[in-house]
């Protein structure tokens, strides 16, 4: 049985100073919910928070001792070295991080990455001991032009050709619509239904239904309080990852919330 885990990407938002009480209060809140302090002690759900880099180390102080995962949103796809600017997967773990997201669709459509450096980045940032959150999803275009479906299978090869299939023990899928992201039109529960069921069906091609059937696979765009018990219920979306309304503990507990209904 495959329980839920909600990620919050707070992308390069807040200062330090919100981003601690933001921290703050996630943690008071969770603590004071019977349901979600539950879900987390036995398991059954996971949540981490995913800050900007420099805020990180503090983030990380914020959450000790709760049952808050701490995430980076991208790294590197070198080990340690001569790269100025960028960051190593092994310097995240150093610092606390459990998880990393990659192949985000802001890092694909506005940064450029292609399938070959997201694959990079998954092999280190494995190899450094962290679990990967890999983005998939399509854009308008490809969705209205029905292509949905080979975008997702290609960007699955992409990732993820080849490797054995020890690579899904440390890694989270997660469908991402490109447009719904950041937009406030979210999938249909039955479009993302059944972009999860197909994406689990690729994985079962690649890797085995057994691998498949254990994978968490969330859903991303648009996820809110409002639509969140819905899409959540889908018998294929284990959760979600979560930009806008991870800003605001009033809205990311009450995600927590249908993640354990
Ligand atoms: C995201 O950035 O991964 C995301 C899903 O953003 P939003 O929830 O704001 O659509």
């Amino acid at each position: 049985m495959r329980g839920k885990f909600v990620a919050g990407n707070w992308k390069m938002n807040t200062d330090l100073a919100s981003g601690l009480a933001l921290a703050k209060s996630l943690v008071g809140g969770i603590a004071a919910d019977g349901a979600i302090s539950a879900g987390l002690a036995s398991g059954k759900l996971r949540t981490a928070v995913c800050p900007p880099f420099p805020y990180i180390s503090a983030i990380a102080e914020a959450i000790k001792g709760s049952k808050v995962e701490l995430g980076a949103q991208n790294c590197y796809m070198e080990k340690p070295g001569a790269f100025t600017g960028e960051v190593a997967a092994a310097m995240l773990k150093d610092i606390g991080c459990g998880l990393v997201i990659l192949g985000h669709s802001e890092r694909r459509h506005k940064m450029g990455e292609t399938d070959s450096q997201i694959k990079a980045k998954l092999l280190v940032a494995q190899g450094a001991g962290l679990e990967v959150i890999l983005c998939l999803g399509e854009t308008l275009t490809e969705r209205q032009a029905e292509k949905t479906f080979a975008v997702l299978a290609g960007q699955i090869v992409g990732a993820l050709g080849g490797l054995p299939v020890e690579a899904l023990d440390k890694l989270v899928i997660a469908y991402e619509p490109v447009w719904a992201i950041g937009t406030g039109v979210n999938a249909t529960p039955g479009q993302a239904q059944e972009a999860h069921a197909f994406i689990r069906s690729e994985l079962a091609k690649h890797f085995g239904k057994a691998a498949a059937d254990k994978m968490i696979i969330q859903y991303g765009g648009s996820l809110t309080a409002e639509n969140a018990n819905e899409i959540l219920s889908q018998p294929d979306v284990d959760g979600g990852l979560v930009g806008g309304a991870s800003l605001d503990a009033k809205k990311f507990l009450p995600i927590l919330q249908a993640a354990v209904a």
